[in-house]
């Protein structure tokens, strides 16, 4: 039996020694956000980055040979479930979005000189990034319909097209863009990955989206979305990121353990929220007695106890199957936990802002923003009805229409095709000898 819900001790050491560091280093400053500067903030982590370098959890999501641990999906899941209790913890730990993600698509897919020139700086955090593939005007969550293109021009490549929601696109040094090189060529086969410098002429930072998370317009700060139009942008031929046309393959290998990690910081937050839910349940008290005590507010305590359970157990799952079946074994895990996990954060935020009243709406709890940011969780990476609709079509695929048009478990068909199997024993059993 090969079937184990432990932790190494090694290991469980680490956890232990990150969940105590990011509660009590960490959480704290989030409420001084609003005060510094974010390079002020930043600064301010410094030294708490020296603890986690010394520790030997930096960078954990690449490869021992790049800095990082090599931990596989199962350790880094475990670890992302402790960063996601606060959106400062992946900072301190070098592994904050879209950094991280752009990280790993260097290491995967960059030539020698890309990683000198782009993966080692932004492992430092000397240099910034931006993931640029989305647009105004295509589906993204159909990224086969694309329009940004890039065209050969001798060495060069001349792209041309319109992204937004870039995250920190108006902060970054360089732009990984997904454009279409082989129109003519099969769905999965059209795009490409560049990297493209930021101040490459033809580059134009529009604005940042003002959004749900960030509603007034700001510029140039971090976790802001930038619009961006690339107009006869010009990049030599060493731009391409992986071979051409492999654009999609490098961006599965990229989102499918993306979504583990982003599940896994979900949980965190579903639990600090959770844990408010329970603490005001027990402070809370109308005249006929505490909010605990409430078989609704019980419900809610239960159900989100399940929730939380079964996406923890269905996240690590999909890890364990990618660490021993690879990345393209777990697609159907995958999808089930973007969809699942996002429900669940919203629901137990959901009810940790209900019960609070107009405690949980205001800015004095952390609530709010917890809920604006699991609004976006149902539609970035994959909207929900896309993940759905590709685990239906991938269970589907196990079932087809009988061939004699009668449902399988139709009780008078079974029940005449038993007594016809049975007739021996029917006779046997039902006679007076
Ligand atoms: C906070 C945040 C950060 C982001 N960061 C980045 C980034 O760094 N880089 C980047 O490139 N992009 C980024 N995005 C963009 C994000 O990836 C896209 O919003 C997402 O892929 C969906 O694309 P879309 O907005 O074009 O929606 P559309 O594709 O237009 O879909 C709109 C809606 O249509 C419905 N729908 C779509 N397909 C189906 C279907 N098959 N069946 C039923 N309904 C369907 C869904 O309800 C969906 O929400 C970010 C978005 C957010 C909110």
């Amino acid at each position: 039996m090969a079937w184990d819900f432990s932790t190494e001790p090694e290991f469980q050491e680490h956890l232990d020694w990150m969940r105590a560091f990011v509660r009590e280093e960490i959480q704290p400053l989030e409420t001084l956000i609003n005060e510094l500067e974010w390079d002020q903030m930043m600064r301010a982590m410094e030294p708490l980055r020296e603890q986690v370098k010394e520790r030997g959890l930096w960078a954990a999501h690449l490869d021992e040979e790049l800095g990082g641990q090599g931990f596989g999906q199962v350790k880094l899941g475990l670890m992302h479930e402790i960063l996601g209790t606060t959106p400062l913890a992946p900072f301190a730990f070098g592994n904050a979005a879209p950094d991280s993600g752009n990280s790993e698509i260097l290491a995967l897919a960059g030539t020698p000189e890309q990683k000198e020139r782009y993966l080692h700086p932004l492992l430092e955090g000397d240099l910034k990034s931006a993931f640029s593939m989305t647009e105004p005007n295509s589906a993204g969550s159909d990224p086969t319909l694309l329009k940004t293109a890039a065209v050969k021009d001798g060495d060069d490549w001349v792209i041309n097209g319109h992204k937004w929601f870039s995250s920190n696109g108006s902060i970054a040094d360089f732009l990984i863009v997904m454009a279409v090189t082989d129109p003519d060529a099969r769905k999965y086969q059209k795009a490409s990955m560049f990297v493209v410098d930021v101040d490459t002429p033809g580059v134009e930072i529009v604005r940042d989206v003002p959004t749900m998370e960030h509603p007034q317009e700001s510029w140039a700060k971090y976790g802001n979305h930038a619009e961006i139009v690339y107009e006869n942008v010009r990049v030599p031929g060493s731009a391409l990121l992986g071979a051409q046309g492999a654009g999609f393959l490098i961006a599965q290998q990229r989102l499918y353990p993306g979504r583990i990690h982003h599940c896994m910081r979900w949980l965190g937050v579903s639990k600090r929220a959770f844990d408010m839910l329970c603490e005001y349940a027990q402070l809370r008290e109308t005249s006929a007695g505490k909010l605990a005590e409430k078989q609704t507010v019980q419900n809610w305590i239960a159900d989100s106890a399940a929730q939380m359970d079964a996406a923890r157990l269905m996240t690590l799952h999909a890890a364990w199957k990618m660490d021993t079946e690879g990345v393209a074994a777990a697609r159907r895990e995958i999808s089930l936990i973007k969809f699942f996990g996002a429900e669940v954060l919203h629901d137990v935020i959901d009810r940790a802002l209900q019960i609070h009243g107009s405690l949980g709406y205001s800015t004095d709890m952390p609530l709010e923003g917890m809920y604006r940011y699991a609004r976006a969780a149902r539609f970035y990476d994959g909207p929900d009805e896309v993940h759905r609709e590709s685990v239906a079509r991938q269970i589907l695929r196990g079932y087809e229409a009988p061939a004699d048009g009668v449902p399988t478990e139709h009780v008078p068909t079974r029940r005449a095709a038993a007594r016809e199997k049975f007739s021996w024993l029917l006779e046997a059993v039902t006679s007076n000898d």
